[in-house]
């Protein structure tokens, strides 16, 4: 690390997500426990966020693997596993146009099985591309498994019985075929031949250890065979992530980042992210946990270095940091002369996920880029527009651009808050403005609370606007029901086809327009409407004479207007039955002689 040309392979950045109880937390800890219980005095294995397996662990942890795999061998300096799982924090992993995380560990309950954020993990993996290893955790629950605590799966394989290893093959066999709905190969891991093609899955048990070398030594296989390329890095500049932001007692507002490429050192001046704009600070410390304490028992207990080299999680205490903002870039600016390059690299990389057009779209606020970010694309692949995307609160003026959008647009009337608070003004506006507040902190239920929301407005709106549709309807005045010659005429008609309406308008059988139903009786009963079938009685109102424009026994037909066949023979033709459909062909047929456009070009 001492002259500028020399390049090393870094540590690789894994990630654990997983449906929840699957064991994701258990996991880490246990991975994390094996690390200091091994580790060569002096080494570091808590950083910032992140726990570091050093090389000398993965070398004796997958020591007893040699006699599987003679070739085995540790070259990287080590893994750096991001300590808290889920899907929130990997979308502050974010990285233009991917992820920080090099490689992700998707955890399913073997007995369990993929679950609804096992699936929402694996589209982001897909999304984001990131190369995922399959753990299938507690394989202790496996009907007659007996555990060896600790040993390679490998190892524990050959103490259980062969119904015990059935069950085990069926459990994850249902694991495979679903990975292969969701296009992907995979198998376990002892059974895979090319890593490239094959998503290996590593049995083990977070609670007992079995698995735990296996794993570590495959992730380091994957890496080191097929990942060297992206973990090269040098003595350079550093770039980096804010994952969290955070107050800190002493040292103010300060920023959680990984680096994953270079050196960030004391000194540095850095630009980052703010909820205003690009932020210019110079590194006032780095922060890292004090050794051998847990940082979760000891809040606060750091120590200070000089520098770190990437991959690292370290806390950067600056000024200016209360804006900053999770999920964005760190940048170290090397002279000054590029301070304005920087800068420039920020702002547009931020101008890609915070939006603030004046389309018809959802207003979305979040609390991170990262999260907004997942959001957006998320909302993107739902095929929803989006007008606002910005990190903060929502305030009125959220509430009044999607006042503005509600009337064109009534199903985007709606402000999506992740994980953000809504300002009391806000809230109040909103009553006023009749604007939907979306509220939620878990992403998917959020954009399922919208699915559902966008659904409900466009059916009712479907509805007002097929409501005001005049239908295709057939009658028949029934000889010997004239009950009212004129003012209004008043007749008993039968409905031939379709259905009529009050509001009606009518013509007869070559197109003339007679009147409109005024209303539809049946004995005293007013009806809302008549269906085929029914014979009742009809006012029409318009200068129509029972004798005259119309006689017993006559045809009738509505009388649709020119815009409402069009909506019928596109937009809403599901929703007509055969019987209309029939009645509407005729209609066709009468007013073309009038108008020979009456209808377009559409065939029925
Ligand atoms: P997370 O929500 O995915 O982080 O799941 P946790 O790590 O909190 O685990 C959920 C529950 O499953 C806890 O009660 C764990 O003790 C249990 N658990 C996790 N791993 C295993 C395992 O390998 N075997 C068994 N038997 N239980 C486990």
């Amino acid at each position: 690390m001492g002259s500028d040309t020399e390049q090393w392979i870094r540590q690789p950045i894994v990630v654990v997500l997983g449906h929840v109880d699957h064991g994701k937390t258990t996991l880490l800890d246990k991975i994390r426990g094996t690390a200091v219980a091994k580790k060569e005095p002096g080494e570091i294995t808590q950083h910032v966020g992140a726990s570091m397996v050093p090389a000398s662990v993965l070398k004796k942890v997958t020591e007893p693997l040699r006699k599987f795999f003679p070739r085995l061998t540790v070259d990287i300096p080590g893994i750096l596993f991001i300590d808290t799982p889920g899907h929130e924090l990997f979308s502050n992993l974010r990285r233009r146009g991917g992820s920080v995380a090099d490689l992700a560990l998707l955890v399913v309950d073997v007995v369990e099985g993929f679950q609804k954020q096992t699936y929402e993990a694996l589209n982001i993996l897909k999304e984001k591309r990131v190369p995922f290893v399959v753990v299938a955790n507690k394989i202790d629950r496996v009907e007659g498994w007996v555990s060896k605590p600790d040993s390679s799966f490998l190892e524990s394989l050959k103490s259980q019985s062969q119904r015990a290893l059935a069950k085990l093959d069926e459990r994850i066999y249902v694991i495979v075929s679903k990975l292969y709905e969701q296009g992907f190969e995979a198998d376990r891991f002892d059974r895979v031949r090319d890593f490239r093609k094959t998503v290996a899955v590593v049995p083990v048990s977070a609670k007992t250890g079995e698995g735990i070398p296996e794993l570590l030594a495959l992730i380091t296989g994957l890496v080191q065979q097929f990942m060297k390329k992206r973990l090269v890095t040098k003595n350079e500049p550093a770039k980096g992530v804010v994952l969290e932001v955070k107050e800190e007692p002493g040292f103010g507002t300060t920023v959680d980042a990984v680096i994953f490429d270079g050196v960030l050192k004391r000194g540095d001046t850095i630009v980052l992210a703010g909820k205003n704009g690009p932020i210019v600070t110079k590194i006032r410390a780095l922060l890292m946990p004090r050794p051998l304490q847990d940082m979760r028992m000891h809040e606060g207990a750091f120590t200070l270095i000089d520098q770190v080299v990437a991959a690292a999680g370290v806390k950067i205490s600056a000024a200016n940091l209360d804006d900053a903002l999770a999920g964005s870039p760190i940048y170290v600016v090397p002279s000054d002369e590029v301070l304005g390059e920087v800068v420039k690299a920020v702002r547009e990389e931020v101008s890609e996920i915070i939006v603030r057009g004046s389309g018809n779209g959802v207003v979305v606020k979040a609390d991170t880029l990262g999260t907004l970010e997942a959001l957006t694309s998320a909302l993107k692949q739902m095929n929803i527009p989006v007008r606002i995307a910005d990190v903060g609160p929502v305030t009125q003026n959220d509430v009044l651009e999607a006042s503005i959008v509600g009337k064109t647009a009534p199903e985007y009337k709606v402000v999506l808050a992740f994980n953000v608070k809504v300002l009391p003004e806000a809230k109040s506006l909103a009553e006023r403005e009749n604007v939907n507040i979306l509220y939620h902190n878990v992403i998917y239920q959020l954009l399922e609370e919208l699915d559902k929301w966008v659904k409900e407005v466009r059916t009712r709106e479907k509805m007002k606007e097929l409501e005001q549709l005049v239908r295709p309807g057939k009658i028949r005045i029934l000889p010997g029901y004239v009950f009212r010659r004129s003012d209004p005429a008043i007749v008993g008609v039968e409905v031939l086809g379709g259905r009529i309406k009050p509001g009606y308008p009518l013509m007869r059988e070559d197109g003339t327009e007679i009147g409109v139903i005024l209303q539809i009786r049946d004995k005293d009963q007013v009806l809302k409407e008549a269906v085929v079938g029914s014979s009742v009685a009809i006012s029409i109102k318009g200068h129509v004479m029972v004798g005259r424009q119309i006689d017993e026994g006559d045809l009738l037909y509505t009388s649709i207007p020119k815009d409402h066949v069009n909506l019928w023979l596109t937009k809403y033709r599901s929703e007509l039955s055969d019987d209309e459909l029939l009645v509407l062909k005729e209609i066709i047929t009468i007013k073309k002689k009038k108008d020979p456009f009456y209808g377009g070009f559409y065939q029925l």
